[in-house]
């Protein structure tokens, strides 16, 4: 295999999904095949997800019918976003194993299927209560889909570790979780809490698109990307990949931070009550729980991971609320932090459309440079992460033209 050479700003890999669920709070405003925020049209058998276009509905047919007769059945109510997505992978597989066609991903020369994807049973089964947990959620599905689909407890089992294991996730413009995506090629990244190699993922529509950040020249193998999010403690990122990914990371910061001795700041029974809160993906109660628990937060600094996540959660929801102005604070304070330049761009791009509802992108308001300024900036970060052609890279651009027309 040759070495791979990249410009600034290139693709490096761009994937559509093998399979993708419409996370449960976005079914009203995520198209279920574009994945593209609209004013969805909910499928009349099921009315559990929408398509913003005729198009899109036919386009997704295939892989929803078999979610479609899932929601239909009497016990539906308990089938969640990730009951849904290993409907539509099993699904899928069996129909193309039926027709002898199966789909394969090619991850820079090494090709997989839907079955070399790891599930991790093995270290599922150690967990007694996580295994009785999911054995229990493999038990539903195929209650609801085995008169459809020809499959075995044990595949439905092995699915849905495949799925947690290997999965995407994006967000809505204001941060709420908008689908879960599985890979082919994509899940064949390997971890590193800081890739030596800078490159951003992001859903560009339908597909997943990884980008140079800088021009590189390295072995495939050396292409890796953070599973966590940016600012994450040692403790919390060993925990997390140990619980979620079942492996203990031994990258550079790892190493680095055990030597150092890095402990956890946030107190763990904020942690607790933090992490049950955003889970619960009420936005009204996030809001309204989210902003005592930063209350409590104060000794900690800025760039404390959970403090981090709080304020980019709190940005979603004031700005659901119509909290524009403490939108934007909360913003802020999680855009100066974050070292990650996507994760810099989503931020901001939320904070430009806190700006559009305050009016401050009006010539005649007196924040107006600093909207001019919060634009030009989202407009670079968006060319060079995610591409000229990017939905919000246009956008963007689009606001920076009128302003010049002075709109
Ligand atoms: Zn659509
Ligand atoms: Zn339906
Ligand atoms: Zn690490």
């Amino acid at each position: 295999m040759p070495s791979l050479s990249f410009k600034k700003g290139e693709i490096i890999l761009q994937e559509a999904p093998y399979a993708a669920a419409v996370n449960d709070v976005s079914l009203q405003t995520i198209c279920a095949y574009c994945f593209e925020e609209a004013t969805v049209e909910p499928c009349s058998k099921c009315k559990t997800v929408g398509y913003c276009s005729r198009e899109c509905k036919r386009k997704d047919h295939d892989d929803h019918a078999m979610e479609c007769y899932a929601m239909t059945h009497e016990s539906a109510r308990n089938l969640d976003t990730e009951c849904r997505l290993v409907i539509r992978a099993i699904a899928k597989h069996h129909r193309e194993l039926a027709k002898n066609s199966v789909s394969v991903g090619n991850w820079f020369g090494i090709k997989r299927s839907i079955i070399h994807l790891l599930s991790h049973l093995d270290h599922l089964v150690q967990n007694p209560r996580k295994y009785a947990e999911t054995a229990a959620k493999a038990r539903r599905i195929l209650a609801v889909i085995q008169d459809k689909v020809p499959c075995t407890y044990e595949e439905v089992l092995a699915m849905i570790m495949r799925m947690r294991i290997n999965t995407f996730g994006a967000s809505t413009s204001t941060g709420l979780p908008s689908v879960v995506a599985v890979h082919l090629a994509a899940s064949k990244f390997d971890h590193s809490c800081e890739p030596q190699i800078p490159v951003t993922h992001l859903f560009n529509k339908r597909k997943i698109c990884f980008r140079a950040v800088e021009d590189f020249t390295c072995e495939r193998e050396d292409l890796k990307i953070s599973y966590l999010p940016p600012l994450m403690s040692y403790p919390a990122r060993q925990e997390r990949l140990l619980s979620h990914y079942y492996f203990e990371c031994g990258c550079q910061k790892c190493w680095d931070d055990y030597n150092a001795g890095a402990k956890e700041d946030c107190p763990p029974e904020i942690i607790e009550e933090l992490e049950t809160l955003l889970a619960c993906g009420d936005q009204d109660q996030i809001y309204e729980e989210g902003t005592k628990i930063l209350e409590r937060m104060t000794g900690l600094p800025e760039d404390n991971y959970w403090v981090y996540q709080l304020r980019c959660a709190l940005q979603a929801a004031a700005f659901v609320r119509g909290e524009f102005y403490e939108s934007l604070q909360h913003g802020y304070h999680a855009f100066i932090v974050t070292p990650a330049a996507s994760y810099q761009a989503t931020i901001l791009y939320s904070m430009y459309l806190a700006l559009h509802e305050l009016g401050w992108n009006q010539k005649s308001h007196e924040h107006h440079d600093y909207f001019v300024e919060c634009v030009k900036k989202g407009e670079r970060l968006f060319d060079v992460c995610f591409g000229k052609r990017h939905t919000i890279a246009s956008e963007l651009r689009r606001a920076v033209r009128s302003m010049r027309l002075g709109a």
